[in-house]
């Protein structure tokens, strides 16, 4: 499933304004609401509509997916569905009673502990690193519990106290009378957020935010045998969760850079081997770069183009196993463009001793075909 881009779900520019955002996200909030609009997609709109305006309305999670995109929310299973990233989009709830005055009352109240967001950070490591595994520092931006109020929001000395428009209840009753009768909301309370309890005497560090935005150092092993579009996991290096939830986890997404020699797949390195046509028909032993260093190949007599010679064990090691893949050589006849006049004249007694004709259709082989290239001579 991909996810549409936010700002084109909310059909506005990308340095939209506050009011902007947020006078798109009601007329289309209202637009699609599944109880005004019947219509079958209805629903999904809606709920993308709701997931693209809590991110863009909020400046820290809108700086995260201005740099990361949708990756910046998605979890473990490489899946962002619909209130799978970013935590706390509080579903139909939220909005139904921001638009409809709160009828019912859906999800409200107290809220319970809430995971961190997920962070992403993406590297670019050499061939050589993916093959043979690496330690990398890394530098993330991201927000932690305040060291100052240990994530209070109260400045030291002084403490958190009940909330006291809703009596620590977290949550605000309203009974409303309307012609079709008498209706009771249950809101989350606005003054504590849900929390129960206010810091009449803010922290000063956090200024009662009860998170700070850090730069944070960290260190990444990257095992052996990794490969390109691989993530790391470290599990708790997300950011903070809220209300005593767990932190985030940050995935480092790992970007090989491509080795100028050696191709990969999987756990075998392919390389293609030049090989003249002297050394393809009377065989040659030949030193070939292996990811160890240089090595020996034995190319037997009479091997043909696109033949493939296995290296066993020279190949990338393998992901949580003591062994590593092959490197495959595929030899490359490479025929000479260019003949000095001893050369053609040796290679048109050759010709001549090999009887081109006994070889049939489907042996058109090497000499043939150095032959052709050469044709001129025999003209
Ligand atoms: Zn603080
Ligand atoms: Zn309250």
């Amino acid at each position: 499933m991909s996810k549409r881009d936010y700002y084109e779900v909310l059909g506005i520019p990308r340095d939209a304004d506050e009011s902007a955002i947020k006078s798109a996200y009601r007329r289309l909030a209202r637009q699609y609401h599944p109880d005004v609009n019947k219509s079958d997609d209805a629903e999904e709109r809606f709920k993308e509509i709701n997931e693209a305006h809590e991110v863009l309305s909020n400046a820290e999670k809108r700086q995260m997916y201005d740099r990361f995109g949708h990756a910046a929310a998605q979890g473990g299973s490489g899946q962002a569905g619909p209130g799978a990233g970013f935590g706390g989009f509080g579903g139909f709830g939220d909005i139904f009673e921001e638009f409809f005055g709160g009828f019912g009352g859906m999800r409200a109240g107290p809220r319970g502990p809430e995971r961190g967001d997920d962070l992403r950070y993406d590297i670019e490591i050499t061939f050589q690193e993916a093959v043979f595994g690496t330690e990398k520092e890394i530098e993330i931006p991201r927000l932690e519990t305040c060291p100052v109020c240990q994530g209070s929001g109260a400045e030291p000395g002084t403490k958190p106290i009940r909330c006291p428009q809703c009596n620590g209840s977290g949550e605000v009753r309203r009974t409303q009378q309307t012609i079709l009768g008498s209706f009771v909301s249950v809101s989350t309370c606005p003054r504590c957020n849900g929390e129960r309890e206010i810091a009449p005497t803010p922290c000063t560090n956090c200024r009662g935010q009860k998170r700070v935005r850090v730069t944070r150092k960290l260190s990444v092993t990257i095992p052996a045998g990794v490969d390109d579009g691989m993530r790391i996991r470290l599990a708790g290096e997300g950011e903070p969760g809220g209300r005593g939830g767990p932190a985030g986890s940050l995935y480092v997404v790992l970007h090989v850079r491509p080795h100028p020699l050696f191709q990969r797949q999987e756990a075998d390195i392919l390389l293609e081997l030049p090989v003249n046509i002297v050394q393809a028909a009377l065989g040659a032993e030949i030193e070939v770069p292996t990811l160890d260093g240089k090595t020996m190949l034995t190319v037997p007599t009479g091997t043909q183009h696109g033949a493939v010679f296995r290296l066993r064990g020279k190949g990338v090691p393998i992901l949580r196993s003591t062994r590593r893949g092959d490197q495959l050589v595929t030899v490359h006849v490479v025929v000479p463009e260019k003949l000095n006049d001893k050369q053609r004249k040796l290679l048109k007694e050759l010709g001549e001793t090999l009887g081109l004709e006994s070889l049939g259709k489907d042996t058109r082989g090497l000499f043939e075909r150095l032959l052709d290239a050469v044709g001129d001579a025999f003209g």
